[in-house]
């Protein structure tokens, strides 16, 4: 393996370590990271900050409307008027400070959990300011909606009222809950289903006994809200599971985790570090030439040494103007071993392009039930990297094709960038993929994003393909419907790539 290889990889490595044994994280934000920001509370910039801040959780407030609109807001009025008593489309003409409507809790959550495999959403559902009962109702949709999103498994619940938690806790026995108000002991939580308490830092210091007692009764430990050095320090020696705070960015300075940890942990990878044919324990070949519904003209040969090759840390994938079976040109089609399923994770390829008109490299992915022929194309799904064409210089691709929206319908989800030297430089192109969205990366910059639902309420495999194991393929065609007019003088020509690593989600 190449010396700077090695380096990098080490690098890697050492991130992925000093991940695993990564301190506590009891950071919660309280309305969202608004203070050092100078956001409002409660708005979704606060909650995004909070995200970006990879808080353990995000706290916020909902009320509702008279006409049944979850929305979040702290105070029972919003500029002067009574939430509870006023309809949601009487609160959209006020703004927040930073120009946003009042959150509705659907966006809210939505936002949330784009994306998002780590920060808790915690939900503090604020007592009706008209009765109990209304309170107990609320409770109610809001664990409706909560399912309805799909975002349970994202959720913990907050409130001063037990009996809202009560009605929680009847609705479902597993939610997640914890009590603000500060009265009740441990034990007696516990003996109502209440999963933790979350009590102003005051009390801790009048029943200290109350914190060890949480401890053995193996309930959640939260704090509100704690927002000086000396308080924060108390709490995190004490070991709370969480601690509520204004400060977000100074907890973490206090306990020392003021860097962002490293999100992922490399889990397979091709440093192309022995010269010769392609590994076999790590890549097939698709071999033929019929064209693969593009109308290409070259003949991908398997195992053949001139058009795929490793050499000095590098693997060529080469198109050469050679006859094959009535095809005038040659080259190699190179997918990742059965074995070897992707789904979601980071996936990151470093590679320099071809120059010249009717070459076409792609850096692309399909669904292993493909293969297997449980699903055709474009049903199955199609999730592309990158994708360059020779006639239009340094504009590089990325596209999701599914059953309802695909190159044949001219509907795909699709994006370019322009960069400067696809041909002498070695660009990284990269996803990050979980089961909310993908994100699409070049040299570590994100420039396209998309996620499940996006368009309409299209959650569907024929919307949505992207939630099964995929396998890569790296090619170069020439010609075809997109690669177009053959240039004679490209030959030979190839696409070079550095490395290929996956990384899976280390939260
Ligand atoms: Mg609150």
């Amino acid at each position: 393996m190449p010396i700077y290889k090695i380096l990098l990889l080490s690098f890697f490595l050492m991130a992925s370590l000093i991940a695993s044994i990564k301190a506590q994280d009891p950071v919660v934000a309280h309305r969202g990271a608004w203070k050092e920001n100078n956001l409002p509370e409660n708005s979704i910039a606060s909650l995004t900050k909070a995200l970006s801040l990879g808080c353990a959780g995000s706290e916020f407030d909902v009320r509702m409307t008279a006409d049944s609109m979850l929305v979040v807001n702290h105070d029972p009025t919003y500029f002067g008027k009574d939430i509870e008593k006023v309809k949601y489309e009487d609160l959209k003409s006020d703004r927040l400070k930073n120009g946003e409507m009042i959150p509705t809790l659907e966006d809210y959550l939505l936002t949330g959990a784009r994306m998002n495999h780590h920060t808790r959403l915690v939900i503090e559902i604020k007592p009706s300011e008209i009765s109990k009962e209304r309170g107990k109702w609320i409770a109610g949709e809001v664990i409706k909606l909560v399912d309805k999103l799909k975002v349970a498994s994202k959720v913990d619940y907050i409130s001063f009222d037990i009996d809202i938690l009560k009605e929680l806790i009847r609705v479902n026995p597993k939610v997640s809950t914890q009590y603000l108000n500060g009265e009740l002991s441990p034990k007696e939580l516990k003996e109502i289903g209440v999963s933790g308490l979350d009590y102003h830092y005051k009390v801790f210091y009048k029943n200290p006994k109350w914190i060890q007692e949480a401890k053995d009764l193996k309930m959640i430990l939260n704090v509100w809200t704690v927002n000086n050095k000396k308080d924060l320090k108390f709490f995190l020696k004490h070991k709370f599971d969480y601690i509520t705070t204004n400060e977000p960015s100074l907890l973490y300075a206090i306990i020392k985790k003021s860097e962002p940890k490293p999100k992922w942990k490399l889990v397979w990878n091709d440093e192309f570090d022995k010269d010769g044919l392609p590994d076999d324990a790590k890549w097939s070949y698709d071999v033929g030439g019929h064209g693969w519904g593009n109308n290409e003209k070259q003949y991908y040969l398997g195992h053949s040494i001139e058009n795929s090759y490793i050499k000095d840390g590098r693997l060529y994938i080469v198109a050469l103007n050679k006859t094959h079976e009535q095809l005038s040109y040659t080259s190699a089609k190179l997918t990742t071993h059965e074995k070897i399923e992707l789904q979601y994770g980071k996936i990151e390829v470093s590679a320099k392009l071809p120059r010249g008109k009717g070459t076409w490299p792609a850096i692309w992915m399909l669904p292993e039930t493909i293969k297997t022929n449980e699903e055709s194309w474009p049903l199955c799904g199609e999730i592309d990297i990158m994708e360059h064409v020779g006639k239009d210089p340094n504009v590089v691709h990325t596209s999701l094709h599914s059953e309802l929206y695909n190159h044949i319908k001219g509907n795909q989800l699709t994006f370019f960038n322009t960069l400067n030297d696809v041909f002498d430089q070695f660009h990284t192109y990269g996803i990050e993929w979980d089961e909310n969205g993908i994100k699409f990366f070049i040299d570590g910059q994100l420039f396209f994003e998309t996620y499940k639902g996006q368009r309409g309420s299209d959650t569907s495999n024929e919307g949505w393909p992207f939630d099964k194991p995929y396998f890569l393929i790296l090619n170069l065609a020439i010609g075809g419907n997109w690669g177009g007019e053959i240039d004679p003088i490209i030959f030979p020509c190839e696409m070079i790539v550095d490395y290929v690593r996956v990384y899976k989600s280390n939260l």
